[in-house]
Order: structure tokens, then C-alpha cells, then sequence
């Protein structure tokens, strides 16, 4: 809600109302000027100078409404430019996804490809990313991109975007964001894969509205992201949330951090494939196909999943103890798992988890599917742009 406070400039104030009205429209959709007025506790000259301002950015477009019969002047229809877009990367272990996406949140154009262990290095990833980003930028030559979003699944420092550790890669202390953005010449974020989960399920997905929301995604290991009272939980230095190192079996196996018995050790992809007798490393094909054989009646695939299921249960019931979400939200194979088996997940977490945050809490699997990082990734590519909207570069200057 924009309001005059006291001590704020002018100047200032307009940016944070122009911040405010096409935040709106790019979550929200098309919207009347009538609405943004009322939405946002402006009057109607302010609104109709901001959208004015807005739309000579080329920003947003402004129409009158279709099927207009009623008496009066019909109010405007204020909507986002979908020309204006970013390019949102989301690094997978073994799939690299580039996708141009408009202002509004509409994809225009996606490309996907693998990419196997052994192709991991950063040379190899910028320049794989650097092709699939002119390849879908020059599908769309009347497009102004805006930026760059990418989510990386590792510890990513926030400010600079130095890919601190990301063990599925083999990366430690790679300068991946700032090569990147060299190479393609835009501006280039980066952020954890989990942590843009959450942002993309609190802004477009099953957690708009809600601010206690976490974000857990499984792969090989699994990833947390949180918001906490509506505020992305950091951590002094962005590395809070991985919930991927919950001890929960002193006896289990050894992890990749070094402990014995971590969550992801009991739930990641490549237990699951290992207690059905499969060999590990398959990926979301090879657990697919798991998941299909116990659907079938296939005896030890549907024990691999119960047992998986079981120590899902005891990992979410130590997060919704910490943190009393509203809703938590599953991604990667746990939201199979979870899909394949709920009663199960539900039978274990009604047994010790505490009471009250028990009875609070949603679970649900993602309905963006694999696609919330890649959702997150362009929200932040957006950011800058829609905090400052008169910021934009000028039409006819944009980048070619
Ligand atoms: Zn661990």
C-alpha cells in the first residue's frame, strides 16, 4: 500500500508509487485504473499521471476495457508490455533451462537441454548459456530484455552472486555470475534454486498470500527455501535453510557434508533408486520410473518409496516444529514421493509433530512443477526494473 509518509521526497515518492503500480500489474495482470486507484490508495489524477508516465517507458499499455456497454466514461485497462522481458536460467545437475519471460510472467520462448556430469565446468555452463540465451532472444528480436535471473543450485552470496558451493556441480568459490555477465552483456543475478522456489510460489504459485512458506526441493540432495513473516529467510550471509543437513539418523550413511544420517541421505533420489534396486545416478527419469513400478505393484519399488515416504515425514516434521509455515510446498521428487504417497507423509507427521503448527500447516506439491527456480529467476531478474521503473533504458537504446 503506498502512502505519503513524512520526510520523504517527492521524487522518492513518485518512484515507490510507480514501483507500486507496475509491480501490480506485472503480478496481478491487467488491472483498471478505477482498481489501482482504490488497490493502491492513490487518487485518480495520480494514478492517470503514473500510468501515463509509465506507458511513455513503454512499459505498460493502456486501452479501453473490450465489451464496454455501461453509460460514462469506461476507466482505462493499465496492463504490462509483454516486449519487455527478462531471461531467466536455471541450472540443473543434469539440465540447463533458458527462458525469455515477459513482463506479466507470460514465457515467450524456452529452450532446454541436458547436460551430463562432466559438463559441469563454468566455461563449459556460461558458454552453453550464452547460446540457448542469443537462441531465444533472437526468436524474439522486438523483445527488450531487462536483465538476467539464475538459479544455481549451491550456496550463492548475495550482493555479488559468487557461487560459494555448489557440490552437485563440483563448484567452490566460482565467479560464475559475474563471467556470465560479461559474456552476454546484460545485468546478471544469481540466486539459490530453493530460495527462488520460494519466492516463485509466494508471488505466482500456491503460496501468493501467504507469508510463513517453505520451498523444499528434492534431487540428488534437497534444498530449503523460506519466508518468514513475508521476508525471504537469509541467514547472516544467504546461506539459511539447508534443511538438506538435518541429521536425523546418527546411524545412517555418510553424507557429502561429512556427517552421517543427513536428511538427504535418507530422501534424496539416489537412496530411492538404490533401496528399489536401481542403480543410482538415473535422475528424475529413473525415479519416475520407480514411482511408476510401485503404482504397478512392483514389491520392492513400493517399499523404496514407503521407506523414502517415512523419512520424508520425519524431516518436514522437524521443519514445521522450527518454523510453524502455513503452507509448505514440494518441489523436485519429493513432490512425487509426496503425490505417490500423502497418507503415508500425513500418518508420520501426526504421530510426534507438535500439535499446533501441525494442525496450521498445508502441505502440497508444487504446481509449478520443476519450473519454481526458473519462476524465481526471472521475478529476480525483475527486480531492479520494477523497483525503478524509470530507471529502463529508453526503447530505442535497447539492447540489440
Ligand atoms: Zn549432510
Amino acid at each position: 500500500m503506498a502512502k505519503k509518509r513524512t520526510g520523504i521526497g517527492q521524487e522518492e515518492l513518485r518512484r515507490n508509487n510507480m514501483s507500486q503500480l507496475l509491480s501490480r500489474v506485472h503480478l496481478s495482470g491487467p488491472t483498471t485504473r478505477a482498481a489501482l486507484t482504490q488497490e493502491l490508495g492513490l487518487n485518480r489524477s495520480t494514478i492517470g499521471d503514473l500510468s501515463t508516465a509509465l506507458e511513455e517507458l513503454g512499459l505498460i499499455s493502456e486501452d479501453a476495457p473490450v465489451g464496454e456497454g455501461r453509460s460514462g466514461r469506461p476507466s482505462l485497462v493499465v496492463a504490462p508490455r509483454e516486449d519487455n522481458a527478462v531471461v531467466a536460467v536455471d541450472i540443473g545437475v543434469d539440465r540447463i533451462v533458458v527462458a525469455l519471460v515477459a513482463l506479466g510472467g507470460a514465457t515467450l520462448e524456452r529452450r532446454q537441454r541436458p547436460h551430463q556430469r562432466g559438463e559441469h565446468d563454468v566455461v563449459h555452463v556460461v558458454e552453453s548459456v550464452a547460446q540457448m540465451v542469443a537462441d531465444v532472444r533472437s526468436a524474439r528480436p522486438e523483445v527488450r530484455s531487462h536483465g538476467v535471473g539464475v538459479s544455481v543450485p549451491g550456496a550463492v552470496r548475495a550482493g555479488d552472486g559468487l557461487v560459494r558451493f555448489a557440490p552437485n556441480l563440483g563448484w567452490v568459490e566460482e565467479p560464475f555470475t559475474a563471467i556470465l555477465g560479461e559474456r552476454l552483456g546484460l545485468p546478471v543475478s544469481a540466486g539459490n534454486d530453493a530460495d527462488l522456489g520460494a519466492l516463485a510460489e509466494h508471488l505466482r504459485g500456491v503460496a501468493v498470500g501467504r507469508d510463513n512458506v517453505a520451498y523444499l526441493s528434492g534431487s540428488v540432495g534437497v534444498g530449503g527455501g523460506f519466508l518468514v513473516g513475508g521476508v525471504p529467510l537469509a541467514g547472516a550471509s544467504g546461506y539459511a535453510g539447508e534443511v538438506g543437513h538435518l541429521q536425523v539418523d546418527s546411524a545412517g550413511t555418510r553424507c557429502r557434508c561429512g556427517n552421517t544420517g543427513c536428511w538427504e541421505t535418507k530422501v534424496g533420489e539416489n537412496e530411492l533408486l538404490t533401496l528399489a534396486g536401481r542403480l543410482p545416478g538415473g535422475g528424475p527419469e529413473a525415479v519416475a520410473e520407480v514411482i511408476a513400478a510401485a503404482a504397478a505393484g512392483e514389491e520392492r519399488a513400493g517399499a523404496a518409496l514407503d521407506e523414502v515416504a517415512d523419512w520424508t515425514g520425519v524431516g518436514l516434521r522437524a521443519v514445521i516444529n522450527l518454523f510453524n509455515p502455513e503452507v509448505i510446498v514440494l518441489g523436485g521428487h519429493l513432490a512425487e514421493v509426496f503425490e505417490a504417497r500423502e497418507q503415508r507423509i500425513n500418518d508420520v507427521l501426526d504421530r510426534w509433530t507438535l500439535m499446533t503448527p501441525r494442525s496450521e500447516v498445508l502441505i502440497t506439491a508444487s504446481p509449478l512443477h520443476g519450473d519454481a527456480p526458473l519462476v524465481g529467476a526471472a521475478e529476480l531478474a525483475f527486480t531492479p526494473l520494477l523497483a525503478n521503473p524509470a530507471s529502463v533504458r529508453p526503447a530505442e537504446a535497447a539492447l540489440a
